[in-house]
């Protein structure tokens, strides 16, 4: 992290300008943070690669994914949020300022938001790195006007196989899906599967995977295996799409920020990730369903998440750390903390070197975590010229006992 480079200062900066980067931009623009957005691609994200949204709310005759991102960006754009097309390399979050590093500079950011999302899985058949973007696709959207009147493959059964084989259907003259499942089985909605069972253009390949693929320079045929009798497939066609999962984007944060087994960054339901400053949103994140709707969720929280800390930053930094204090952690809707207070109050007016600080745990945990590591409350810390030197925690809580560490 030491080549020279351009260094640049932001409130907040967004990896990854896809839905939920787009809607973190949004609110971080909206409350006057300083905001970048990094995209190595294509503003809008994976949503881009679909034909039609017909669940996202506000939108009854449906939009397109580019539609709906263009909308979301021209919303951020409102709010003051700058964008730039580049790729994050490297990130060391380990200070107080997060840093986000390109190839030519150096970002420094009192607060991250990680909106990475996840990239298509690959079958790891033979040929198949070949082939990519030579006849194996991911985005039905982008490919289907050039298989008009031709035979395409589908590859899996989830929600995006079945509604983009179906959208497909509209260009193909035949859209064969190979499904890794007995027969009547698939893994999207059932709205979905009802209506690709009625289309006469669409046809099942139960019980199959991808042996390899072939054909020249493009690919022209996908052999598949089928799991019961270990026969070989050959399937001739023009495309083959897959769409078997995909894989989080993460290996940026390894090591770095707590993942789940899959690779996905475990928040809480703040969007908090382990590292102070650090936020996800969006389908990066280990959750139950990945869709816009969720994303913009995740996104608001985190947007909003990270002014509070830039806010609780400049607090704890400023008026708590400054020369002595006596700061109070507690739930000031508990009715035995709040009898405690009284207490601090006869301190504060028997000490005037010592400002007393009331930190409210019940509005945020953040300024108490700051303070102390479990951000445990009732407690008291003591702050000597800038330096925390003691927590008393509720069990030795008394005012003899601050009194005696002052
Ligand atoms: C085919 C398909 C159909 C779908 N249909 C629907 C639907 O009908 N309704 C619905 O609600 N949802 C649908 N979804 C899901 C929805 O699109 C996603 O949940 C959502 O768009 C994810 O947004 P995101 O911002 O979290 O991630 P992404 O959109 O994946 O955005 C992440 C961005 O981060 C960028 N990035 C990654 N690494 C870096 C890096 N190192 N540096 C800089 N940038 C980086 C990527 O280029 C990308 O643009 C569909 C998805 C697919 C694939």
């Amino acid at each position: 992290m030491d080549r020279e480079k351009i260094v640049e200062k932001y409130d907040v900066v967004i990896i990854g300008g896809g839905a939920s980067g787009l809607t973190a931009g949004i609110y971080c623009g909206r409350a006057r943070l300083n905001t970048l957005v990094l995209e190595e691609s294509l503003v809008g994200g994976i949503a881009t690669n679909t034909w039609e949204i017909e669940n996202y709310p506000g939108f009854p005759e449906s939009i397109s994914g580019t539609g709906l991102m263009n909308l979301f960006y021209q919303q951020a754009k409102k709010f003051g949020v700058k964008f730039k097309l580049t790729n994050v390399k490297n990130v060391d979050f380990s200070g107080d300022v997060k840093i986000v590093e390109t190839f030519r500079n150096r970002y420094e950011a009192k607060a991250v938001i990680i909106c990475n999302g996840s990239k298509p899985r690959l079958t790891n058949a033979e040929n198949e790195q070949q082939y990519i973007g030579k006849g194996i696709a991911f985005c039905a959207t982008c490919d289907a006007a050039s298989c008009t009147g031709e035979e395409v493959l589908v590859i899996g059964s989830g929600d995006a196989a079945i509604e983009e084989g179906m959208f497909l259907t509209k260009f193909a003259s035949k859209v064969k899906v190979s499904i890794i499942h007995d027969e009547g089985i698939m893994d999207c909605n059932a709205i979905a599967k009802s209506a690709a069972l009625a289309n006469p253009k669409m046809e099942f390949l139960h019980n199959t995977v991808v042996e390899r693929f072939e054909g020249g320079e493009e690919m022209n045929r996908v052999i598949l295996k089928n799991l019961k009798t270990g026969a070989l497939v050959p399937v001739d066609c023009f495309r083959c799409f897959l769409f078997i999962g995909y894989i989080p984007n993460t290996s940026l944060y390894k090591g770095i920020i707590d993942m789940s087994g899959k690779g996905y960054i475990l928040t809480n339901e703040n969007m908090e990730t382990n590292v102070h400053g650090v936020f996800a949103a969006g389908d990066v994140r280990e959750k139950f369903l990945r869709q816009v709707a969720t994303c913009v969720g995740d996104a608001a929280t985190a947007g909003v998440m990270a002014e509070k800390y830039i806010a609780e930053s400049e607090i704890f930094e400023n008026i708590i750390m400054n020369g002595n204090g006596i700061a109070y952690i507690y739930d000031a809707s508990d009715a035995e903390h709040r009898e405690f207070l009284e207490e601090i109050e006869k301190l504060e007016a028997e000490y005037d070197e010592y400002c007393c600080h009331k930190v409210d745990t019940y509005k945020s945990q953040g300024l108490a975590k700051r303070l102390c590591k479990t951000g445990h409350c009732p407690s008291v810390v003591i702050i000597k010229n800038g330096k925390i030197v003691k927590v008393i925690d509720e069990e030795h809580l008394s005012k003899k006992n601050i009194e005696e560490n002052l």
